[in-house]
């Protein structure tokens, strides 16, 4: 079976003031050892979070393609590696939209990570205008295989479905549409790289992930964990997610 991943994105949130909830998650996900549970954090609290983090792992929210050279301000696996991250996320949809990044950057930032010995979450979802067109599980299938890296394979890379429009908005999709694309992503994946491999492979769904819902998300065969934004920020809201899971 798939071990459930439950994982917090901070996004461009979180100042030294909050390592205590870094530490307190830390001793949540001690009490849910069946559950791996990880916190992506802004890359100046990586260090100082990787040595309260205890049972949670840490990882980054995005990387760049290179190794090193001429791209200011920038950051590397290598270097995200050496702050402390053992995961980071690439191609989450704020990146996408609002750093331009394409299908191949992704694809490219996703290989960087591997190379530095970084795991990866990818991330893909669909608008609300393809949302509403009625064909999201192809153009999000389509998205996964254009993204994906050589060699994808779960010992190293998660996918994350995460709609757009459910991000931040408390809007999520029925649960039948959760499980239909999770199952339209695994299929794809199955096309690619093959049926065991795509079996082995851990989807999460984020988007509004809560205390309240996630144990419903959690429970669709094809979903195996969250990617979880707001509800990530502090422990007491986190933890009842980790719970669910
Ligand atoms: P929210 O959980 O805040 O909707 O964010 C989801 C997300 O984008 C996680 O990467």
């Amino acid at each position: 079976g798939r071990r459930k991943l439950v994982v917090g994105n901070w996004k461009m949130n979180g100042l030294r003031a909050q390592l205590g909830e870094v530490e307190a998650i830390g001793g949540v996900a001690a009490e849910h050892a069946g559950v791996e549970v990880g916190l992506c954090l802004p890359a100046t609290l990586i260090t100082a979070a990787s040595a309260v983090s205890g049972a949670a792992f840490v990882g980054a929210q995005d990387c760049h393609m290179k190794d090193s050279g001429a791209h200011t301000g920038c950051l590397s696996a290598t270097m995200l590696a050496e702050a402390g991250a053992s995961w980071t996320i690439v191609g989450h949809s704020e990146r996408r939209q609002d750093q331009g990044e394409s299908d191949a950057d992704v694809a490219a930032k996703a290989l960087a990570a591997k190379a530095a010995g970084l795991k990866v979450i990818l991330c893909v979802g669909e608008s609300l205008d393809v949302r509403d067109a009625g064909d999201a599980e192809a153009i999000v299938s389509a998205q996964l295989l254009a993204s994906l890296p050589e060699g994808a394979a779960a010992d190293w890379l998660a996918i994350a479905y995460e709609p757009i429009w459910a991000i931040g908005t408390g809007r999520i999709p029925t649960m039948e549409a959760v499980e239909d694309m999770h199952k339209a992503l695994r299929s794809a994946l199955a096309g690619r790289i093959g049926e065991g491999k795509a079996g082995a492979m851990r989807i999460l769904y984020g988007g509004s992930m809560n205390g309240d819902n996630a144990a419903e998300l959690m429970a669709i065969e094809d979903v195996d964990g969250g990617l979880v934004g707001g509800a990530s920020l502090t422990a007491a809201k986190f933890a009842p997610v980790i719970a669910a899971a």
